[in-house]
């Protein structure tokens, strides 16, 4: 089947569906910006990522992980949607997608105009932090006038807990209400696509399967081959703005 057919065939099943979800990872931000955590130029080779309970325990630890935050994170926190985001963002519009479940902490489906109930996020997110204590959330522009202004980033001014950016960490658990949902929605779903995701970090990576078994159809697109492929319906090796672009009906033009 070549690319053309691949898209006829997505944008059938697009047409088809009563309700779907869209799993996305790191592939949909790469044309934002924002390099693949795992890939060759992977932000984890500059970034190395801190073990939650060394960061409860230390508070050089804490330190280090902030100065990695503010001196190396720009593209992270500079980064906006791109075409991939923004077609999802209209099939959550304009159906059939329910929810988008994400592995990715960068906040662009937000940004890109996707309800924020809407968004599943397994692995938390950094542009905001939480203290671990009390629970109040700080804007990142806060804390960084922090760091900029101190050298540091203090404890919570409210109850003195530990302030944390509100991804989450090597060695911390799975948030339990976004497990839950991501459960509940990938067993109401008829169609379930993956957009570049390698599928490889668990428990994440189960809910492809978990539809696919549930009697969904599994569409990957991803640049790269992942373990699901065997399971899937459809899998398109391509750029994902393209791909969706592509797969989507023309934008209506305005006329109510
Ligand atoms: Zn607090």
């Amino acid at each position: 089947m070549d690319h053309r057919q691949q898209i006829d065939q997505l944008r059938a099943l697009l047409e088809a569906s009563h309700r779907a979800v869209v799993f996305t990872g790191a592939g949909i931000s790469t044309d934002s910006g924002i390099p693949d955590f795992r890939g060759p130029q992977g932000l984890w080779k500059r970034m190395k990522p801190i073990d939650f309970g060394d960061f409860i325990a230390s508070d050089e630890v804490r330190q280090q992980s902030w100065r990695q935050w503010f001196e190396h994170g720009g593209a992270l926190r500079e980064a906006r949607p791109n075409s991939g985001h923004l077609a999802v963002a209209r099939l959550v519009r304009e159906g059939p997608v329910s929810a988008v479940i994400t592995q990715n902490v960068d906040n662009l489906h937000q940004d890109s105009g996707v309800p924020v109930e809407q968004v599943i996020e397994l692995h938390g997110n950094a542009t905001y932090a939480r203290c671990l204590g009390c629970g109040r959330s700080f804007q990142m522009p806060e804390i960084e006038r922090e760091y900029r202004e101190t050298g540091r980033v203090g404890d919570c001014r409210d109850c003195g807990g530990i302030v944390k950016s509100a991804t989450i960490s090597f060695g911390q658990a799975m948030p339990e209400e976004p497990m839950r949902r991501a459960g509940e929605e990938t067993l109401a779903c008829d169609l379930f696509i993956v957009l570049g995701s390698s599928l490889t970090v668990y428990p994440a990576a189960g809910f492809p399967l978990m539809a696919a078994e549930n009697g969904a159809d599994l569409v990957i697109v991803n640049e790269q081959p992942t373990d699901m492929d065997p399971v899937a319906r459809l899998v398109i090796s391509a750029g994902i703005g393209e791909t969706m672009a592509a797969a989507l009906p023309p934008e209506q033009a305005t006329l109510h």
